[in-house]
């Protein structure tokens, strides 16, 4: 929470809840980065937060970026960096969106099986560009413990499978590039890149066997943004990945990239929200306040599901007693209920039309808002 944003907000009238993102938090997290890992290349994962102005100011600072579809390929062009600078990150594209990408410049891609290697190569070949010159990385499976936000089996193979999928890239023309792995989201453990750069290495001895020689290592995101518990700092990330690259690599390490999205721009962002109603569901005084906010899950706070991320919440009586309430949103959906297994502290003198500020919110909050379920517009946001 900066000064800046809090002069913006004593000057806003208007009603419902609303994003404020600052610029310059995110330019002092792009060279935190920077410095923590000299030698690897940021490219920021646009779908933590793809507002234009921050794709610009990083796009300037010289960043990369990871998108995840050709619309967000088409953000990153429009605020000014070339098709070189971007990674289709995603493992699950459609062909005709490979070649739309392929026809905008884009040469990077991420693959964790060979069906999608097929793709890439086929619609290389359609726009008649030279197979040679498109990247793939196999993504591998991470078992994401540790972290606050983990990623399930949706993307990576197993390291065994990954060697199959990078020779059948090289057999097809395409230059097989790499290992990318995603530690999980909200990784609050610094350890945790050391088993995956393990795997990676093998990865890299045994295409080396066949032949085929790899050189670059993806060690994705996973940075973490400040919650209610503490975190590491992003120093204590890069030394911990230099360790685990020199004993897994030894004096051969790979080019390597980062994407970071929470850690780039989750604490540049602060919410202002409304206290609804304040009830409790009998006369007893012993029982649990409920406290209702102007937004919930279907307006920027999706990531509250299963209480997995607990953001800060100040309040204008912060000095006051705090007892425990269960939070919740204002649609009418019995899902839209923040905390309530693990019930949270807020002031008892709290009262309905008071206004909150939920901290740490730049990612992940705006592009999971609803269109306009139960009536509600989806979250504004403003970037100063
Ligand atoms: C979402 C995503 C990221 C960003 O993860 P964070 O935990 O927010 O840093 C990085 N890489 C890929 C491939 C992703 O899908």
């Amino acid at each position: 929470m900066t000064e800046r944003i809090r002069e913006f907000l004593r000057n806003r009238h208007e009603d419902g809840p609303c994003m404020v993102l600052d610029l310059e938090v995110v330019q002092d997290n792009y060279m935190k980065f920077a410095r923590a890992l000299p030698n690897t290349r940021v490219f920021y994962a646009v779908k933590a937060n793809p507002a234009p102005e921050v794709l610009s100011l990083l796009a300037k600072l010289g960043s990369c970026f990871d998108a995840a579809s050709v619309a967000e390929v088409q953000l990153v062009l429009a605020a000014g960096a070339t098709a070189e600078r971007i990674s289709f990150g995603n493992t699950i594209k459609k062909e005709r969106d490979i070649l739309r990408a392929l026809e905008l410049g884009v040469r990077l891609f991420a693959v964790d099986c060979e069906a999608e290697v097929e793709k890439i190569a086929r619609a290389a070949r359609e726009a008649g560009i030279d197979k040679r010159e498109v990247k793939v990385f196999c993504r591998i499976l991470c078992d994401c413990a540790g972290a606050e936000w983990p990623l399930s089996r949706k993307f990576g193979c197993v390291p065994e499978m990954a060697v199959e999928v990078l020779e059948h890239a090289y057999r097809l023309g395409l230059e097989a590039y790499g290992v990318s792995f995603h530690v999980g989201s909200q990784q609050r453990n610094t350890g945790a890149w050391d088993v995956a750069l393990a795997s990676a290495s093998r990865i890299f001895r045994e295409c080396a066997e066949r032949g085929i020689h790899l050189s670059m290592v993806n060690l994705g995101g996973g940075f973490p943004t400040k919650y209610l518990k503490s975190v590491p700092a992003v120093q204590s990330y890069g030394e911990a990945i230099f360790r685990g690259l020199t004993k897994h690599f030894g004096n051969r390490i790979p080019e390597t990239i980062i994407e970071p999205g929470r850690g780039m721009v989750g604490n540049a962002g602060a919410i202002e929200a409304e206290v609804v109603l304040v009830s409790r569901k009998s006369k007893d005084e012993d029982e649990v306040r409920w406290v209702y906010l102007d937004i919930g899950k279907f307006g920027g706070l999706a990531e509250t599901m299963d209480e997995s991320i607990r953001y800060p919440i100040r309040t204008e009586h912060d000095r006051d007693r705090k007892a425990p309430c269960v939070l919740a949103g204002p649609t009418c959906d019995s899902a839209d209920v923040l905390y309530e297994k693990e019930p949270y502290m807020l002031p008892v003198s709290l009262e309905i039309g008071d206004k909150v500020l939920i901290e740490g919110t730049g990612a992940y909050t705006t592009t999971y808002s609803a269109v306009a379920f139960n009536g509600f517009p989806p979250l504004k946001s403003y970037v100063i």
